[in-house]
């Protein structure tokens, strides 16, 4: 079986900062993969690198099996099939919700005004705000504009979603609904990659959880494994942090 997406020996530095040294893991299709540790242990760049935002100093890359890495690699191409949402929402301040959902649909995938704006429709009132169509981001909540993100990665189609982060800048009472709404695409079957702190929503969701600190991954396995059972004591350590 092809994984969805395979690491090996992933290296990344900047400058003489090597930040990432030597990661190897693998996604199956349909699996949640939770990315937990410490600020500054290199998850968003190990997320960079799995849609090439960031180049890696050394090692390979595979999204649904084909090396984004190798020097022939189409990027764009492999890139359209990955969605990727931030902790910054990232929504253009000038268009409104729907055409946030509408335009990378109609500018990369050539989609019809119409057709993209069915599909915006669709995406905007499966993430529940639907309602807010003709809302700028500036009159939408942290969760309502995070909600917008997810919906515009999702009208692409994406094979694969990478999350970076995307409850941190949200207030608290506000952070439910957008695990709601990935809860709900976990549960559909999509392929996901999620750097987070929710350790509630890493125990309930993911299939596997990933500890990394200082640039590589120190263990892995089930949730009840990593977050109920640790085996390093670094793990232990940055669980009694945040939980
Ligand atoms: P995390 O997401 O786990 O907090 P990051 O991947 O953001 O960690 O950062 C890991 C290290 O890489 C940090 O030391 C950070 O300063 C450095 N780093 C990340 N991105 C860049 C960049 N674009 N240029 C230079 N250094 C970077
Ligand atoms: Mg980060």
């Amino acid at each position: 079986m092809t994984h969805a997406v395979e690491v090996r020996d992933l290296h990344k530095s900047f400058g003489d900062n090597h930040v990432l040294k030597g990661i190897d893991f693998t996604i199956e299709p349909g699996q949640v993969v939770c990315v937990i540790g410490p600020s500054g242990s290199g998850k968003s760049t190990l997320l960079r690198c799995v849609n090439m935002l960031e180049t890696p100093t050394r090692g390979k890359v595979f999204v649904a099996g084909t090396e984004l890495t190798h020097p022939d690699a189409d990027i764009d191409r492999i890139r359209r099939h990955v969605g990727m949402v931030f902790q910054q929402f990232n929504l253009f301040p000038h268009l409104t919700a729907l055409q946030n959902v509408m335009i990378s649909q109609q500018r990369v995938l050539k989609r019809s005004k119409k057709e993209a704006e069915i599909i915006a429709r669709e995406n905007l009132d499966k993430v529940g705000v639907g309602a807010k169509c003709p809302a700028y981001p500036s009159e939408l909540s942290g969760g309502q504009q995070q909600r917008v993100a997810i919906a515009r990665a999702l009208a692409m189609n994406p094979d694969l979603m990478l999350f970076d982060e995307p409850t941190s800048a949200l207030d608290p009472e506000l952070v439910g609904d957008v695990l709601t709404v990935m809860r709900k695409l976990a549960e559909e079957g999509m392929t996901m990659m999620v750097v987070t702190h929710e350790m509630g929503f890493a125990r309930e969701v993911a299939d596997r959880v990933v500890f990394m600190d200082g640039g590589v991954i120190v263990e892995e396995g089930t949730p009840s494994q990593v977050i109920g059972a640790p085996q390093h004591e670094r793990t232990r350590t940055f669980l009694k942090r945040v939980l």
